[in-house]
């Protein structure tokens, strides 16, 4: 594991901070959000450290897809794929990021409005 000693995603993978883990591996985490913003809310970190997409080096692009991947294996596995889901990604202030360790967000177990509702 690289550094993630400056923010609070990387003291819940190093078990300094309690969460609801649901996946691990040795690339990525996945525990559930602390404030939920739908009844399936899990969020998938990599345990190197990426502070924001736009900080992702093109030799870094492959965590994307295993976050991507985890997330998807996560529904299928709860049995909720069919029922569908969203993945989201935030990005700095204005995308609403504000823990600044690169997570993909997974939404899920209920209609979710479109933007801007
Ligand atoms: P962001 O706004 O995309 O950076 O998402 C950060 C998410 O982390 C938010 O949805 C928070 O509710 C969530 N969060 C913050 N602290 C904790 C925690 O200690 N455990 C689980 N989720 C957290």
């Amino acid at each position: 594991m690289s550094e993630t000693d400056d923010t609070i995603f990387g003291r819940i993978i190093r078990r300094e901070l309690p969460a609801d883990i649901v996946y691990e591996d040795d690339e990525l985490i996945a525990f559930r959000d602390i404030a939920p913003q739908a009844p399936v809310h899990v969020l998938f970190v990599p345990k190197v450290r990426v502070p924001t997409l736009d900080d992702l080096t093109p030799e870094q692009a492959p965590i994307i897809g295993r976050l991507a991947l985890a997330a998807a294996n996560y529904a299928r596995e709860q049995g909720f794929a069919r029922d569908g889901y969203r993945i989201v990604m935030n990005c700095n202030d204005n995308g609403g990021q504000t823990v600044f360790q690169i997570h993909l967000h997974l939404l899920a177990g209920a209609p979710l409005g479109g933007f801007g509702e």
